[in-house]
């Protein structure tokens, strides 16, 4: 396993952050390997959740791990089948350090995806699982969160008290 290079919004790599990924078709090796590196790049930097344009890599995959009893997964060309209800809470990005702004996503979805070994999946998701994969899959339509801010983006010192247990870096 190996981390890979987080791109950051501001730098010169940023511009892959902004493009769409292509679906993928090859369940191989590669694309184990490039999971692994992703969760393990994920964990360091602590966050939720890791979409591959976030390591450069233009392909309809993200990680996440929104609970740690139910562990890591990997989720490769997710659709959004159906949602639910509303929530509008602080999150923020790894690519974006530091900055948090308040999103809308729905309370609860229904999402098909495939496995790494290319069999289909369905999950239904709530509360931060939802909103993790929304903001993933924004990733890869090369969507930041910071288009679907309500107000305004913050600084994470400036974050009140009550808002602290909402930050999550996807
Ligand atoms: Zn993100």
């Amino acid at each position: 396993m190996a981390l890979r290079n987080i791109v950051k919004v501001n730098t010169e790599a940023e511009s892959v952050l902004y493009k769409k990924t292509r679906i993928v078709e090859r369940f191989d090796e590669k694309l184990k390997q490039l999971a692994e590196d992703m969760i393990e790049t994920m964990h360091e930097a602590n966050g939720v959740g890791l979409a591959a344009p976030q390591v450069g890599i233009l392909r309809r995959m993200f990680v996440m791990n929104v609970d740690s009893e139910e562990g890591d997964y990997v989720i490769i060309n997710p659709e959004i089948c159906e949602m639910e209800g509303e929530s509008i809470a602080y999150e923020g990005c790894l690519s974006y350090p530091q900055m948090f702004g308040r999103v809308k996503r729905p309370l609860k979805l229904k999402l098909k995806y495939h496995d790494l070994d290319g069999k289909i999946n369905e999950m239904e998701a709530e509360g931060l699982k939802a909103r993790c994969i929304c903001h993933e899959t924004d990733h890869l339509h090369g969507i930041m969160f910071t288009e679907k801010v309500i107000g305004n983006l913050v600084h994470e010192s400036q974050l009140a008290e009550d808002d602290a247990e909402d930050e999550n870096d996807l």
